[in-house]
């Protein structure tokens, strides 16, 4: 299957837009943000707002990347690390950080609202089902931990998760009322659209093939025309090419990850199953999610070991997954199945870096980023200002034997799904 965004749900529910033109002259910039998903939308956002000249400049088009293809989930924490990881890691760091990881869900639904962004958001809360009853108490676990740092998690037992899942394949877990769920790309549509109207210049189609030092600044080279500026953000994640940036392409692993869309829900079944239309994603290493669309599908997805013959595989996968906990769903058929890379490093946590005088880049939030792509975008717009930063940086970590690892990678899959079958023992 190609990376085709057209396949999405998500590109269907999208209104037609304007793209932004290609560049195809010199030019010169204050801040260079490479790469149009929402992490380098919201910098150049932040970066025009402060007052800031900067240019955007996506390869393909807005959204092109995981920020137009995920689940559209908005949860605020990250996928491998709690906070006294966070804490033992960051040192005296760990504090702003922690903050704004567990305000990170609010922050974004209150911006969508400020900005008046139409993005079919909804602040239906996120659900974190235990997967076995041993994993309620990783749950319970999760929301101390959370609820210390003044967290706004609650653990539900089983007959309430089961009311708000409408299912008793679960046994209750950990919700966060702050999180819910909004069409990626349209929200990347308009992040675009408020960058260009607060000043940001951005061009589509302009793909960064160089990024040399010139000066006390540096050249970005383009197919069509070269950028000088005095700072670069390059925010192209898990679509770093080797030639571009080595050190970022090599410390993350691109993982094809599927998405599928249902056919529409009935309004009975939906009176049944999510009633409340929460987010949802489970305690499992090889994780259970779905949520609603605004046209009521339901949209899930999965890794798989081997890439031949996805489509009706992962349709067989997804199908026994979705009826066995909401048996009322068969026989279920999928619209929409469309792929993307999750960016995922070797110890499964982001990782933030300044690369060069005034060069700054990130990678891998492994598959919980959206979320933290306002703050984070917001942040690194502080980091070129000058200002207080609440990141924490780090510097790159190559993965060793990176090429052999990506052809692997997959397969670490196998030992996910055994995990999930044990017991959780705190
Ligand atoms: C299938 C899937 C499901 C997911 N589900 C969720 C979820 O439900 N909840 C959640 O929190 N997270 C989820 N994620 C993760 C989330 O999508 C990412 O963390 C987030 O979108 C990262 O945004 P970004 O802006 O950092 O990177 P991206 O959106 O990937 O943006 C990088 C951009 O850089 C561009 N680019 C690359 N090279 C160049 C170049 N040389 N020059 C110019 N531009 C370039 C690319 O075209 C791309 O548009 C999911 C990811 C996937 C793939």
């Amino acid at each position: 299957m190609k990376p085709d965004l057209h396949n999405s749900i998500w590109e269907q529910l999208a209104p037609a837009r304007q793209p932004a033109p290609k560049l195809q002259q010199a030019l010169s910039a204050d801040v260079v943000v490479i790469g149009g998903g929402l992490t380098g939308l919201s910098a150049a956002y932040h970066l025009a707002k402060s007052g800031r000249k900067a240019t955007l400049i996506e390869g393909r088009s807005i959204g092109w990347g995981g920020s137009g293809r995920n689940n559209g989930q908005v949860i605020p924490t990250l996928a491998a690390m709690e906070p006294a990881a966070m804490q033992s890691r960051y040192g005296e760091h760990a504090a702003p950080f922690i903050h704004m990881v567990r305000d990170s869900a609010g922050e974004l639904f209150d911006f969508i609202r400020s900005h008046k962004l139409a993005c079919d958001a909804e602040q239906s809360g996120w659900f974190q089902p235990a997967h076995s009853p041993d994993h309620l108490g990783l749950s319970e676990s999760r929301v101390n931990a959370w609820q210390t740092h003044g967290g706004a998690a609650e653990l539900l037992d089983k007959p309430a998760g089961d009311a708000l899942l409408g299912s008793a394949h679960w046994h209750g877990g950990m919700l966060n009322r702050t999180g819910g769920h909004i069409n990626p790309l349209k929200l990347s549509h308009e992040l675009a659209r408020l960058c260009a109207a607060s000043g940001v210049q951005v061009f589509e189609q302009t793909p960064a093939t160089a990024i040399t030092p010139k000066g006390d600044g540096w050249l970005i080279s383009t197919p069509e025309g070269d950028i000088s500026a005095n700072a670069v953000l390059l925010a192209t994640n898990a679509y770093t090419s080797d030639s571009i940036e080595p050190r970022i392409a090599r410390s993350v692993v691109p993982l094809t990850a599927y998405q599928l869309a249902t056919e529409p829900l009935s309004e009975a079944q939906r009176a049944e199953i999510i009633p409340a239309r929460e987010a949802i994603s489970d305690t499992r290493g090889d994780l259970w999610y779905f949520r609603y669309t605004s046209d009521h599908r339901l949209v899930t997805g999965a890794a798989l070991l081997l890439k031949a013959g996805a489509k009706p595989r992962l349709q067989a996968l997804l199908k026994r997954r979705l009826e066995t906990a909401f048996p009322s769903l068969a026989p279920l058929s999928f619209s929409h199945v469309w792929n993307g890379f999750v960016g995922i490093t070797a110890d499964f946590t982001p990782r933030f870096h300044e690369l060069g005088p005034n060069y700054y880049s990130f990678t891998g939030y492994n598959g919980r980023g959206l979320a933290l792509t306002l703050p984070i975008g917001r942040e690194f717009a502080s980091k070129i200002n000058g200002q207080p930063c609440a990141l924490p940086f780090e510097p790159p970590r190559e993965i060793p034997l990176h090429g052999l690892v990506k052809r692997v990678a997959r397969s670490r899959l196998i030992l996910t799904r055994l995990q999930d079958k044990q017991r959780y023992k705190p």
